[in-house]
């Protein structure tokens, strides 16, 4: 997604527009076109994508196809946690925009960037096989490709390029071949994703925070509704396994009072709680506390995929740059991942473009390395704030969940954090806080 997001970027600026680029990706849904037929369920795999994504796609000529395909925009969501003691309902309203975020099939995301790079006039060639190797000659190289990097496909032909992105996800091939280290952990947790059906259309986005991990309620359209559910690897292979029946019981059990009671709307007296610490002017508009639509059927198979943090410590080498999960793979308790990327993908599209305006080199690691100083900040910081929510909602201890109450109460009641958070969840450039 992230690389083709690139190549739709480059292919609708006219200082990129005639750059000759190569898409080398296994990825049978590249030649296939993917037929995607609205009368069968939604694929579990699907993203949260924020306001700025959509302004993205929007921008390159993809939003136009994504909304051909089902997808479900979101203007409210509801989060809190299993001891009841608190709740935040984030709406649109708050920050006076009409969406908090759409959620789309990835698949969807994918065909609408490889619809609007098929409707451009441009010089993409796209090219249905592995990487296997990759080598960076140097200027003395006696081959008459000069200093440019040599990459050698699985059908045995090669491609010579002035600069070569790794956009091919957690293990890239292109980041092990450029000899980049990374720095991150395993959460020893694991997200099983599925599609479930309602009785009604969902149109809210649902998290409740368990004692092994956050359980996520997403609307995708119609009566469909998406699960990512993070749990302990041991609970992820038994529910995998269990009946249909008996995982549905789970979910409606987790999504409402398994672990813990509901949290109530009046638990201050229907006051704030930090009344005395804010003026009236600052206090949000109280929303109450609501259970999500009940599950009635699985709609899909159950998919398990392990949780990690990973983050390359370089992205930007010559001739050499990574952008997407290839730089950086993070929780996806905020579904925040690929909407990373998609901010990689625009601004290394930028970059170029200021390279090629000034006569440099696409490939110069002078040039790359503004793009790394652009984007390396920024999500080193959101990579800080999940890591930080996960290790904080992996605790069952007393005194911690009473603070993990008062931040969910503070959410809810003060007007300006909950803008704050609304804002950079958006994919704001910094958190207003800190500015
Ligand atoms: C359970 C779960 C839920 C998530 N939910 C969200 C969400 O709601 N919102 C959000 O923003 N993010 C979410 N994410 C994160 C998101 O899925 C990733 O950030 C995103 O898929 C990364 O996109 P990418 O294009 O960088 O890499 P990938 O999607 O991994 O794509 C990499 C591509 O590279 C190709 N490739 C790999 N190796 C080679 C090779 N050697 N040769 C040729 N091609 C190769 C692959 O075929 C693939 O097409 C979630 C992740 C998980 C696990």
């Amino acid at each position: 997604m992230v690389g083709m997001a690139l190549a739709c970027s480059l292919a609708n600026m006219p200082l990129t527009n005639q750059l000759n680029v190569a898409i080398i990706d296994s990825n049978p849904a590249l030649l296939s076109g993917a037929c995607i037929k609205k009368e069968e369920p939604p694929d579990p795999r699907v993203s949260t994508v924020t306001p700025a994504t959509i302004a993205f796609f929007k921008d390159v000529g993809a939003w136009k196809y994504v909304e051909q395909h089902r997808h479900a925009y979101f203007g409210k969501m509801q989060v809190w946690d299993y001891t009841g003691l608190g709740y935040t309902r984030y709406n649109a309203r708050d920050v006076n925009k009409e969406v908090l975020g759409c959620v789309v099939e990835n698949k969807v995301l994918h065909k609408s960037l490889l619809s609007c790079l098929q409707s451009a006039a441009t010089q993409q060639k796209i090219y249905p096989f592995r990487l296997s190797s990759m080598t960076m000659q140097t200027s003395s190289s006696s081959t008459p490709h000069g200093s440019l990097a040599r990459l050698d496909l699985s059908d045995g032909n090669s491609l010579h390029a002035k600069l070569v992105v790794g956009a091919d996800g957690s293990k890239s091939r292109v980041k092990e071949l450029a000899g980049i280290s990374s720095t991150g952990w395993k959460y020893s947790q694991n997200a099983i994703i599925c599609t479930i059906e309602h009785t009604e259309e969902n149109q809210c986005a649902w998290q409740r925070f368990l004692p092994n991990g956050p359980i996520a309620l997403l609307p995708i359209g119609d009566k469909f509704s998406n699960i990512v559910w993070t749990m302990n690897p041991e609970e992820s292979s038994t529910r995998k396994s269990m009946s249909e029946v008996e995982f549905v019981k789970e979910i409606n059990r987790a999504l409402d009072d398994g672990y813990g009671p509901r949290p109530t709307s009046q638990q201050f007296g229907g006051k704030s709680p930090f009344s005395l610490l804010t003026t009236d002017t600052t206090i949000s508009t109280n929303e109450g506390f609501e259970v999500p639509p009940k599950v009635t059927r699985l709609a899909s198979e159950r998919m398990v995929f392990p949780l990690s943090l990973n983050h390359a410590n370089s992205y930007a080498l010559k001739r050499d740059v990574l952008i997407g999960d290839a730089a950086h793979t993070v929780h996806p308790l905020a579904g925040q991942g690929v909407n990373m990327g998609f901010g990689d993908a625009l601004s290394l599209a930028k970059v170029i473009a200021e390279g090629i305006a000034v006569g440099s080199e696409i490939g110069e690691v002078s040039l790359l390395r503004r793009y790394e100083s652009e984007r390396k900040p920024a999500n080193l910081a959101m990579m800080a704030i999940l890591d930080g929510f996960q290790k904080a909602y992996s605790v069952d201890f007393g005194p911690l969940n009473v603070l993990r109450a008062a931040a969910f109460q503070g959410a809810q009641y003060i007007s300006p954090l909950k803008r704050s958070i609304i804002s950079y969840a958006s994919g704001e450039k910094r958190f207003p806080l800190f500015s």
